[in-house]
């Protein structure tokens, strides 16, 4: 691990002294996002702490993950002015935390919890770390100094941040200590079957109904080995499910055996297009989705484009080498 133990330890102060404790993920969360903070805020709420965990706007808690406890959250409008600290979870940069992200200036004490190599520090105690799966690894890591408990409630939060972020323990970030983390956190009461049934092995029947007018509409640029396709706004009316069902469709899209890239735009609106990349190995969308004004890791990345999906598919090929033969 690449944080230092005098970081985490003078991060580990700053909230063990704190009474009333702010705390924001990114907004769009997912299972990372919310599974690190909720298991702080729980936490945080059994060692006697006032908890605020939130997220700016839209405020609307993916149906897949409530099965966490969500009763814990308040909408963004509730996070009071007087903070003792605010403590931000998997948001790359200040930006990725929509309206609440006034409260890095307004909070005295601002702890960044991440793992996004892109991210620069935005906080007072900067607990970045590349290496980690998700910023689930590192909230263990600062609950172990803190000497708070791994409750089943905590441990279920966190796993779920885990399994979400290395893709059930698959991708290229899943590393020993990743897996002796796991192993920790289902010895202390999270289980592996609930998450996966909720996040995995369910999605409302309309999912099914966008998932396939998006991958009826697939294309395949082979020269530049990238796999592409647009989900409408119209797609996700017709089959009346919310855009943060879809989220598994790019993970159906990139199983393309011709392609290195996957590139999945949600067209939302006439200018509006937010784009999500995958890569299976060499190729970086990290830094593609920077230049697009996202972020993200290596093998996954974001980014939201004022345009049309025509223009995302022509900067992202300008983007990526044709093979040459
Ligand atoms: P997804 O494609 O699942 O939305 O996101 C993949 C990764 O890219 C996640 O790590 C997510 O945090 C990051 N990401 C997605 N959208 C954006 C964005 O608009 N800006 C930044 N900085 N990162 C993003
Ligand atoms: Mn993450």
């Amino acid at each position: 691990m690449t944080i230092e133990p005098e970081k985490l330890e003078r991060a580990a102060r700053t909230i063990a002294d704190a009474s009333v404790v702010g705390m924001a993920c990114h907004i769009g969360p997912d299972g990372d996002a919310l599974g690190s903070m909720l298991g702080m805020a729980v936490a945080a709420a059994g060692a006697g702490k006032k908890v605020f965990p939130s997220f700016g706007e839209p405020f609307t808690v993916p149906e897949t993950f409530r099965f966490l406890p969500v009763h814990v959250l308040v909408p963004p409008a509730a996070m009071p002015a007087e903070l003792d600290v605010f403590v931000t979870f998997d948001a790359g940069s200040a930006d990725r935390l929509g309206e609440l992200e006034v409260f890095v200036e307004r909070a005295g004490e601002v702890v960044v919890i991440d793992h996004h190599v892109t991210n620069e520090g935005f906080g007072t105690h900067d607990l970045i770390d590349g290496q980690a799966a998700a910023t689930a690894e590192i909230v263990v890591e600062l609950l172990d100094v803190l000497g708070w408990k791994l409750t089943p409630e905590v441990a279920m939060c966190l796993h779920t941040g885990l399994v979400t972020d290395t893709g059930r323990f698959q991708y290229s970030n899943t590393a020993p200590a990743t897996l002796e983390t796991a192993a920790r956190l289902v010895a202390a009461g999270a289980s592996p079957e609930v998450i996966g049934r909720h996040v995995y092995e369910e999605a409302p029947f309309g999912y099914l109904k966008v998932a396939g007018a998006a991958l009826s509409r697939a294309q395949l640029d082979p020269a530049r080995r990238l796999v592409w396709t647009v989900m409408t706004q119209d797609d996700l009316d017709r089959a009346g499910i919310a855009l943060d069902e879809t989220d598994p469709l790019i993970d159906a899209l990139r199983v393309a055996r011709e392609s290195d890239v996957a590139l999945l735009l949600k067209h939302l609106g006439p200018n509006r297009v937010k784009g999500s990349l995958r890569s299976r190995g060499r190729v970086d969308v990290g830094a593609i989705a920077v230049a697009l004004g996202g972020g993200g890791h290596h093998n996954a990345a974001g980014f939201t484009f004022e345009g049309t999906p025509d223009d995302v598919v022509r900067a992202v090929c300008e983007r990526l080498e044709p093979a040459g033969d």
